[in-house]
């Protein structure tokens, strides 16, 4: 915890950067920016003596150690400026956390795959040394429709063929519409306003006649999101496919084809090691503060609530089968898996997604009532050897108090057009970076990088 200790009595900065995934102190934090402290300082250490002593100067504090924070930092300390990272969990990468499995192996608890378009993050792995990797996709994938499992190849599953047209149309006509969405201005767009108070599902359902293209489209939605289609405004779909070039099939295919040997937090290990100054671990920032007056919005942003499950086994035993592991279902509670082994094959690791309400009615149940339903769901598509894993590990992100869900937030129909303008950009001497602020990739390993990026040389021109 950064408590004021006799040589660091109080930080001071120039510039203030936050993270995007400090949903709630990203509120707190924007009323002021004068000087940041961390939880513990205004108790550890009575007020005049704090005054008496000296204060510590950074040309600019980072609050927040995930992939942004540390981009931004790195950046900002090549230009020639001073730089603390101020990170409230006890280690760094945010939304990457990695455990370990095996010598060089790891399971990927929160961000894992890459896609070839995601330059940035592709460009730093290397940058570091961190090789990538095939998702294992050799054989048939599984859909489990109606309690029947049928293989399939390619990216669509093999729906009836009415749901089939239907799907089709829908994806042709969301690449339209979303090719008039500024991604970063998408409250600008022409229909903004009429797009912004429509759900996705209300849209799904004003498209898509049979029950199966409709259940396929909020499956896919929730796989992007982590959270139900019900939730989400359309005007923030539309920018999100702007966002990654203008297709939709991007986000849900080419996104998860590649994988880092050793997983991805160590791209956040790495960048904070090159850091002069260390990040200051367990060392939550409650307040900012500052002699302008800013205004305050609520938070409106609320994040999704998945549950990332890892089932490892002696071996990946359903490639012999011709499966490779990937499964799209409509009977939750898993209703995504891939095939997550390291790239040996050895051992064998199913990954899976429990989403949006599926993943919230397992909430209130113990661990190992969650691993049954878990595996329960795994049984049903790869059969009873799916029942004994030699290791399993889930994570409930809504439950990571800086954090608050997975995998990131999204905006509820209505808040792009009232608050988008208002909240874009600074405010005053506090800039804001994060997956969940870039208007490229938003809500990706990519999009936090190049937010960071983007934020750093905000603030390089500021100071
Ligand atoms: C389960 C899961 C699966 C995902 N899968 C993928 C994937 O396959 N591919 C992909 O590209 N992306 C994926 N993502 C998203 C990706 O991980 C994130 O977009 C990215 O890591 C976010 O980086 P960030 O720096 O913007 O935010 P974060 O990683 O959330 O970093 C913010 C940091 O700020 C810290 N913080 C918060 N509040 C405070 C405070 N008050 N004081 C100090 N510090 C604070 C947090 O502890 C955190 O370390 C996934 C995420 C999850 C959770």
């Amino acid at each position: 915890m950064l408590g004021p200790s006799d040589d660091e009595p109080g930080l001071t900065r120039r510039r203030l950067i936050v993270g995007a995934a400090a949903a709630g102190a990203t509120g707190a934090i924007s009323s002021a920016t004068q000087a940041a402290s961390a939880e513990g300082a205004s108790q550890s250490k009575p007020q005049r003596a704090r005054s008496a002593t000296l204060v510590r100067q950074y040309d600019v504090i980072v609050v927040g150690a995930g992939l942004a924070g540390l981009t931004a930092a790195n950046a900002i300390q090549t230009a020639g400026h001073s730089v603390l990272v101020l990170e409230a969990r006890d280690r760094v990468g945010g939304r990457n956390l990695d455990l370990p499995l095996a010598p060089g192996k790891v399971l990927e608890m929160g961000g894992e795959w890459a896609g070839p378009e995601q330059s940035r993050v592709l460009e730093l792995a290397q940058s570091l040394g961190i090789a990538t990797f095939e998702t294992f996709s050799e054989g048939n994938n599984l859909y489990y429709h109606e309690g029947r499992g049928q293989t399939y190849t390619g990216e669509i599953p093999p729906a009836n063929p009415a749901a089939l047209a239907e799907l089709e149309l829908m994806i042709t006509e969301l690449d339209e519409m979303a090719a008039t969405v500024s991604p970063a201005h998408p409250w600008t767009a022409t229909q903004a306003a009429t797009w912004d108070v429509e759900t996705v599902t209300a849209w799904i359902e004003s498209q898509a006649h049979t029950a199966e293209a409709r259940q396929l489209t909020e499956l896919a939605i929730r796989a992007v999101y982590g959270e139900d289609s019900g939730q989400i405004s359309l005007l923030d779909l539309l920018a999100t496919i702007a966002g990654v070039g203008g297709e939709i099939n991007t986000l849900i295919g080419e996104a998860q084809s590649l994988r880092f040997v050793g997983g991805p937090q160590q791209m956040s290990v790495d960048l904070a090691a090159r850091l002069s100054t260390p990040v200051q671990l367990s060392a939550p920032v409650r307040r900012v503060e500052s002699s302008k007056r800013l205004k305050l919005h609520t938070p409106r942003e609320p994040n999704g609530a998945t549950i990332k499950i890892q089932a490892v086994y002696s071996t990946p035993f359903w490639r012999a089968n011709g499966l490779n592991g990937a499964v799209v279902s409509d009977t939750g509670p898993i209703e995504v898996v891939y095939d997550n082994s390291p790239p040996d094959g050895s051992p064998g690791v199913l990954v899976g997604f429990a989403e949006g309400n599926v993943a919230r009615a397992l909430f209130s149940l113990s661990p190992p009532q969650r691993r049954t339903e878990v595996l329960g769901s795994l049984a049903r598509y790869f059969g009873s050897a799916a029942l004994n894993p030699t290791g399993y590990a889930d994570m409930v992100w809504a439950t990571e108090a800086f954090t608050l869900g997975a995998y990131g937030s999204f905006n509820p129909p209505g808040v792009l057009t009232s608050l988008g303008a208002a909240v874009h950009g600074p405010a005053g001497n506090l800039h804001f970076a994060g997956a969940d602020y870039s208007p490229e990739w938003p809500g990706y390993m990519e999009g936090a990088i190049r937010s960071g990026g983007a934020v750093a040389e905000e603030v390089l021109a500021a100071l």
